[in-house]
């Protein structure tokens, strides 16, 4: 007996159509798998095998051969469990061929019988249509979110076996729950003085401006850039599912299936792999931190401290805001399109400076300064020193402006910047003392051609914050003491 049962794999954060065919023939009882299977997929013989004997069905001791088709795309995960199990139970005649017409199955067994959660449901959903999707009844949701109406869900295989015999219904799909994920973020009221930190941030949310801060311990890099996120709009539609097919795929718990609509922050550690960083792995390409940040933050804390090749590996997503992940199992490419913000210690002892307490010597210090390429650092618009914070604005215990105010600053200026384009940087008037201005430090060699560049998008985002036409000379002042920590590093 022939059965064949529509299914999906994920490549990527695109899920591709499988058809899982099932042989059952007389001859020595055995299980075989073809069609580039990989070890998660090969394993399946287990747990479909305590699943089906868990829903009350005997097993078949007779030969089963399964050949995942198309054969060329390797199939990943355990998503095709439920597949194999139903394309079994067709093959030995425990369901109707006519009961699986129309649907597409996806999910892991349990070795009771159990329907587990599979990542990327989003992707599978996609890669499905335009059949109805049956889905373990935790992955409900997430499928819904792009498959509205044609998803169907259980919780046991048993319950499935019963449905699909036209004994019971499909069950109610799960019903969402509120929403808390606002009081996640924090806000910048918590965040005593630091004037200048605080307007880094409104800048570089303002016009997407990479942004590295350069301070001592205790200066509140990470504070500050822990709350740049919340300083972002909410994420267009379009956009937001963009992220959370993302997170979908990388197997992040999304919150109650819902998509995720605030910029996300990721900050991976500097002891991260690169792989984790860029996303890849042996098999199964899984989105990295480069694309689980894609429309919002990517935090790199002590930036010095990471490794070159996670640096280097930065370069492509910084200049096109994708990622391509070659591997043994293809290539894949991924969406990472991310505001970067950098935090270093001025030197090694983190002194640095500004405090005028730096124990380190002159071959260490510019050791440091060395870990960051002159390409790398020529990607942040925004170089700003940071001082600790002042005790007398610590203990006058002040709350800053609240995220909020400055998040509606934000979106007003962003949309100044959105009507203007499409259309030449420069039609942003320049004010002729600004223009002389930028002139000197050309002339002076403080600025270069391309630095002179990134000075007049910034000096155009402040303008953008103030709401001013004109780009005026405080404009290119502002905008030159938002790089001046490059003479630290550079
Ligand atoms: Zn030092």
């Amino acid at each position: 007996m022939l059965a064949s049962v529509a299914s999906a794999t994920l490549s990527g954060a695109v899920g591709r159509a499988v058809t899982v065919e099932v042989h059952v023939s007389n001859g020595l009882p055995g299980f075989t798998i073809v069609g580039l299977p990989d070890a998660a997929v090969r394993e399946s013989r287990d747990r479909v095998r305590a699943a089906v004997l868990s829903s009350g069905v005997p097993w078949p001791l007779r030969r089963i051969t399964i050949n995942l088709a198309p054969s060329g795309v390797r199939k990943g995960g355990a998503g095709l469990d439920l597949p194999i199990a139903i394309g079994l139970l067709v093959a030995v005649g425990e369901l109707g061929p006519d009961r699986t017409e129309g649907l597409a199955f996806c999910g892991e067994l349990g070795l009771n019988g159990a329907l587990r959660h599979v990542p990327g449901m989003i992707a599978l959903a996609d890669a499905t249509s335009p059949l109805a999707l049956v889905v373990p009844l935790c992955d409900a949701r997430e499928a819904a979110l792009v498959r509205a109406g044609v998803v169907h869900a259980a919780a046991t295989l048993e319950e499935l076996i019963g449905i699909l015999r036209g004994q019971s219904e499909w069950p109610e799909m799960p019903a969402a729950s509120a929403v808390t994920r606002a009081a996640s973020v924090p806000d910048l009221s918590d965040v005593r003085g630091q004037a200048v930190g605080r307007r880094a941030l409104e800048v570089a949310a303002a016009g997407r401006h990479h942004l590295l801060m350069i301070g001592p311990p205790g200066s509140g890099k990470t504070m500050l850039a822990e709350r740049l996120a919340g300083l972002l709009p909410l994420l267009a539609p379009s956009d937001a599912l963009t992220v959370t097919r993302i997170h979908s795929a990388a197997g992040c718990a999304l919150p109650d299936g819902a998509l995720l609509d605030r910029p996300p922050f990721r900050a991976p550690h500097h002891q991260a792999s690169v792989v984790s960083l860029v996303g890849g792995g042996s098999w199964s390409l899984r989105p990295g931190e480069v694309s689980l940040a894609t429309h919002g933050v990517l935090f790199l804390d002590e930036l010095g401290e990471f490794p070159v090749a996670a640096l280097e590996a930065l370069r492509q997503p910084l200049e096109e805001g994708v990622i391509r992940v070659s591997r043994a199992g293809g290539t894949v490419t991924f969406p990472a399109a991310f505001l970067l913000v950098a935090a270093m210690n001025p030197c090694p002892c983190g002194e640095g400076v500004y405090e005028g307490a730096c124990t380190c010597t002159p071959a260490s210090r510019s050791r440091y300064r060395r870990r960051l390429s002159a390409p790398l650092l020529d990607r942040f618009d925004l170089i700003v020193p940071l001082s600790r914070p002042d005790p007398d604005e610590l203990l006058a215990g002040r709350a800053g402006e609240r995220s909020a105010a400055v998040a509606a600053r934000v979106a007003t200026a962003r949309a100044r910047a959105a009507a203007r384009r499409p259309g030449p940087e420069s039609s942003q008037g320049v004010a002729p003392d600004a223009e002389a201005l930028l002139a000197s430090k050309l002339r002076s060699g403080d600025l270069s051609a391309r630095g002179l560049h990134k000075v007049k998008r910034v000096a155009t985002t402040v303008a953008d914050l103030a709401g001013e036409d004109v780009v005026s000379f405080a404009h290119v002042s502002e905008a030159l003491s938002l790089r001046a920590g490059r003479a630290v590093v550079a």
